[in-house]
C-alpha cells in the first residue's frame, strides 16, 4: 500500500495553549512519582505513570509521536488529574497544567463524532457554564427526590434504559434549597474580618446546607460573609476536559463578580473549586486585560479549613461524640498542599475521635467527570477507598469536595455499608450547635 505524505507528517503541538516545554524538560526520569500514581497502582504499565505520560508529550513535542495517535489519547484522558505525582515530584514538575494543555491540544486538533460533541455540550458545557441552568436542574431533582419518583423509576428500571442510573446513584439527598448568591449574607454582631464566598455550581445547589452551614461556622468566628452576586462556576470541569476558551469566559466572570475591595479573602468550600480559582492567574497569564487581575485575584482564594486554620479558633461549645475519619481530596491534598490544617480544625471539636484511615490522600476515583466516562476504573478507586474507610470503623468519613463526597457515598453503599459522608464544615457547625445567637443571616 502506498503511504501518502500526508501520513508521514505527524501532527503537532499548535495553537492555543501548547505544553510549555521548559516545564516537560523539567522531569528528569527518576520515577518517584510511580508508587504515588493512582493509574500506575492500578495497571503496572509505565505508559499509565506520570513519566510515562510525561514522555508521550514531550515525544509529540519533539515530533516522534503523532498528537493524534490513540495511546496518547488514551493516556491523557486515563489520567485522573489528581496531581498527587506532582507532590512527591523532587524536580518540581508542575504536572496539571501540562496534561491539561495536551487535552487543550486534543480537543482542538482531533476531529470527535458528532454525538460525542453533542454529548460534551449537553452534559458539560450547558449545565455547568450557568448557576442558574444548574440551580433550575437541582430544583427539579430536588422535587424528584421528594416526591419519591427515585425509588419507583429505579425498581421499573427506566434509568438504566436512558442510561442515567449511574448518575442517579451518585445524588446524596438534596437537603436545602439554593443558594443564590447575592441573596443571602452572614453578619455577626462582632466582626473582626470579612470574606466573600465563593458559592460554586454543585455546592450552592447540590450542597447548599454546607455553604450556609459556612456562612454560621464564619460568623462565630466574628467572620462576616458576603456571596458577591453574578458568580459563576469555577470552569475546572472545563479545563479538566480541555475546554480551556469556556473556562476563560467563566474566570473573567468571576473576576469581575469579586472585584469589590479586592482584597477581601474570597473563601471556598470545595477542594476542585479552589485549585482551579488559585490557578486563574496562569489560565489567564496571556490576556492583556485580565492576567494581573487574574493573579490578585487568585492570591485571595482560600479553602475555607485554610482560613479556618490561620485562625485562633472560638472555641466550639458543642460536644459531637462520634469518630470520624478523613479522606483528602486530591485537589486539597495535592494541587494546594492542604493537609494539616483540616485535621487541625477536627482535633479541635469536642467528643470528637479521628482515626486516620489507609492510604487517605489515595484519589476515590471522582477526578470531576472521571467516575462518569471512566466508570471501571473509577469503581476500582471508588471500592479500593471503600474498603479502607470501612476498616477504620469510623461512624462517619468527612471530607471537603462535592467530587470526593459523592463517589465517596457510592463506592460505600455499592460495598454494603451505610457510613454517612459529611463536609468538614457540617461538623464544625454542629460543634458550634447551628446558628449563632445575636447573628443575622440576611435575605437580602
Ligand atoms: S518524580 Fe518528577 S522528575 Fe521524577 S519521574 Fe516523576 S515527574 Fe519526572
Ligand atoms: S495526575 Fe494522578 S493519575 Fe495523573 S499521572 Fe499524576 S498521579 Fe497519575
Amino acid at each position: 500500500m502506498a503511504v501518502s505524505l500526508v501520513d508521514l507528517v505527524k501532527h503537532g503541538y499548535s495553537g492555543d495553549d501548547v505544553p510549555d516545554d521548559d516545564l516537560l524538560r523539567a522531569c528528569v526520569h527518576c520515577g518517584m512519582c510511580l508508587p504515588t500514581c493512582p493509574t500506575y497502582r492500578l495497571t503496572g504499565q509505565e505508559a499509565s505513570s506520570p513519566r510515562g505520560r510525561l514522555w508521550l508529550m514531550k515525544s509529540v513535542a519533539d515530533g516522534r509521536l503523532d498528537l493524534l495517535d490513540p495511546e496518547f489519547d488514551e493516556q491523557m484522558y486515563q489520567c485522573l488529574n489528581c496531581r498527587a505525582c506532582e507532590a512527591v515530584c523532587p524536580s518540581g514538575v508542575h504536572y496539571g497544567p501540562l496534561v491539561e494543555a495536551a487535552r487543550s491540544q486534543l480537543e482542538q486538533h482531533r476531529p470527535r463524532p458528532l454525538w460525542q460533541r453533542v454529548r460534551r455540550r449537553a452534559g458539560l458545557n450547558f449545565p455547568f457554564s450557568r448557576v442558574s441552568r444548574m440551580r433550575a436542574m437541582v430544583n427539579g431533582l430536588r422535587l424528584y427526590q421528594r416526591v419519591g419518583l427515585s425509588a419507583a423509576l429505579r425498581k421499573t428500571g427506566v434509568l438504566r434504559l436512558v442510561r442515567l442510573e449511574t448518575l442517579e446513584a451518585m445524588l446524596p439527598p438534596i437537603q436545602e434549597a439554593p443558594l443564590v448568591s447575592g441573596k443571602e449574607s452572614w453578619n455577626p454582631p462582632l466582626v473582626e474580618d470579612r470574606i466573600d464566598l465563593f458559592n460554586g455550581c454543585v455546592m450552592s445547589t447540590v450542597f447548599s446546607n454546607v455553604n450556609r452551614a459556612t456562612g454560621r461556622v464564619l460568623a462565630h468566628n466574628n467572620v462576616a460573609t458576603a456571596v458577591p452576586a453574578t458568580q459563576q462556576c469555577c470552569g475546572a470541569l472545563h479545563v479538566h476536559s480541555g475546554m480551556m476558551d469556556e473556562a476563560r469566559k467563566l474566570a473573567r466572570i468571576n473576576i469581575d463578580a469579586f472585584a469589590g475591595d479586592g482584597v477581601s479573602p474570597i473563601i471556598v468550600t470545595a477542594a476542585g473549586c479552589g485549585a482551579a480559582l488559585k490557578e486563574y492567574g496562569f489560565l489567564l497569564k496571556d490576556d492583556p486585560n485580565y492576567a494581573d487581575r487574574a493573579a490578585r485575584f487568585s492570591g485571595r482564594v482560600q479553602d475555607v479549613t485554610e482560613y479556618l486554620a490561620a485562625r485562633d479558633l472560638v472555641p466550639p461549645t458543642h460536644d459531637v461524640r462520634a469518630t470520624v475519619t478523613y479522606q483528602e481530596p486530591c485537589h486539597l491534598a495535592h494541587a494546594q498542599r492542604i493537609i494539616a490544617q483540616p485535621r487541625k480544625l477536627l482535633a479541635q471539636v469536642p467528643g470528637l475521635e479521628i482515626t486516620e484511615m489507609k492510604e487517605s490522600s489515595l484519589c476515590c476515583g471522582s477526578a470531576g467527570i472521571y467516575n462518569i466516562i471512566r466508570k471501571r476504573m473509577a469503581d476500582d478507586l471508588g471500592d479500593r477507598k471503600a474498603e479502607n474507610v470501612v476498616a477504620t470503623r469510623a461512624d462517619c468519613v468527612v471530607t471537603a469536595n462535592p467530587g470526593c463526597h459523592m463517589q465517596l457515598r457510592t463506592s460505600l453503599k455499592r460495598n454494603g455499608s451505610e457510613m454517612p459522608v459529611r463536609h468538614i464544615v457540617e461538623i464544625l457547625d454542629e460543634a458550634y450547635g447551628g446558628p449563632v445567637v445575636g447573628s443575622k443571616a440576611t435575605n437580602a
